[in-house]
């Protein structure tokens, strides 16, 4: 008989992790990296680990770590992060350490002998309220000095103050990077946070890869002038630039893209912004995903000349910035097929699909042999009170966590 998971255990702990930062008000988790409610869960957890006779500490970046195993053996991780947007809900990223937890409760009550060592790594500010993804930067050797002296908050706030309210001396973060070679792998289990699994009736989605990214800062600029003298065909009107613009995507994304591309204009100031006067200036964001870097720059490539054409076009002048490019990145393919493997075994409905949201296990992918898995999301909602995913469903995904996390290594 397979061992399996004890779903009761599991809900038990996403509830009490629920709590720290839980709002009666809207309902919604507070519970920012580095705030007073974002460590308190950190402690419960290192006593639940404590209690688990684990190896526990919390490293220089705030990462809560238990491990299972002797010093010199090679460790499979299991995690994900413990840090939520504000207003955020209760499964995102507490569901892959609680699955992690899991596991190794029903390895030490099924006498389970281990080759390897099994480690529960809940990882610290995945959210980006300072900008990154502090805490698997850091286990996978991708921190920055000067970034980690810079980096605030929305408010202002430096991370490494943030850090220090915490009795974290922010410098020692450059220290938590784990050695690779005393890897064997890491995994996460994770929300999907949008609606294809629930919409295709699939249990399980196998991440094939986290999509690459782009960020560009768009201008058109033309001449602003009186909305009731200026004639219709003598203007250079920057909103019917990006008019334009935004009904071309379509187009861009069959003749450039795959079904894993998405555009997206999501912030627009028109200016000068005044009901009566045309408008002399827009500058919007154009946000970019694939999973192939070849199609994030055939893409953008397309973008640029459209925009162009459409300048002239309108007597408009074209001017982008480009504000980050992230490349794609893929999960190891043996993870991928393990995971797989062990959906289908159990007889989950299984997909292989993209990430189009940053993980802790992007990182993870540079260093070790990553998988990450999904598990649907109610109505495709996330970073929000009403965040939902069936219990049948993290049960599903945990059990097969467990069984890939066995694979490896007993
Ligand atoms: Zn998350």
């Amino acid at each position: 008989m397979n061992p399996v998971i004890n779903l009761e255990r599991v809900k038990q702990d996403i509830y009490t992790l629920g709590r720290f930062g839980y709002n009666a008000e809207d309902q919604g988790i507070y519970r920012q990296g580095f705030s007073e409610e974002d460590m308190k869960a950190r402690y419960w957890l290192m006593q639940q680990m404590e209690e688990l006779e684990l190896q526990v500490y919390m490293d220089g970046a705030g990462n809560v770590v238990g491990r299972l195993g002797g010093a010199e053996q090679k460790a499979l991780l299991i995690g994900s992060h413990l840090d939520s947007v504000p207003a955020g809900g209760m499964f995102d990223g507490v569901l892959g350490v609680v699955a992690g937890l899991e596991c190794i409760r029903v390895i030490k009550e099924n006498n389970i002998k281990l080759r390897h060592a099994l480690e529960v790594v809940a990882t610290s500010e995945e959210e980006g309220r300072f900008g990154g993804m502090l805490g698997a930067q850091a286990l996978t050797g991708n921190l920055k000095l000067d970034w980690l002296e810079r980096a605030k908050d929305h408010g202002g706030l430096l991370l490494r103050e943030a850090m220090g309210s915490c009795q974290l001396p922010y410098h020692l973060a450059m220290e938590a990077a784990r050695d690779p070679d005393s890897l064997m792998g890491f995994l996460e289990l994770h929300i999907e946070q949008g609606p294809v699994l629930e919409q295709t009736h699939n249990t399980i989605g196998v991440v094939e890869g986290i999509s690459g990214v782009f960020k560009w800062l768009i201008k058109f600029i033309g001449k602003a002038d009186h909305a009731g003298t200026a004639p219709m065909d003598l203007r250079s009107d920057a909103f019917m630039g990006l008019a334009d613009f935004a009904h071309e995507i379509p187009r861009i994304i069959d003749e450039e893209g795959t079904d894993k591309t998405r555009l997206t204009i999501g912030s627009v100031e028109l200016k000068p912004g005044f009901a009566h006067t045309v408008p002399g200036e827009v500058d919007f964001t154009l946000v970019g995903r694939d999973m192939s870097e070849e199609v994030m720059l055939n893409i953008a490539n397309s973008c640029r000349k459209v925009c162009s054409s459409i300048a002239r076009r309108h007597k408009l002048m074209f001017e982008y910035d480009q504000m980050s490019w992230l490349e794609p990145k893929p999960c190891t393919p043996v993870m991928i097929e393990l995971l797989e493997k062990h959906a289908k075994k159990l007889g989950y409905k299984t997909l292989i699909m993209p990430s189009g949201a940053g993980h802790d296990a992007q990182f993870f992918a540079d260093i070790t042999p990553t998988g990450l898995m999904f598990i649907p999301s109610v109505g495709g909602i996330s970073h929000a009170p009403d965040e939902w995913s069936h219990w049948h469903d993290v049960e599903k995904g945990c059990n097969v966590l467990l069984q890939a996390a066995l694979e490896l290594v007993v």
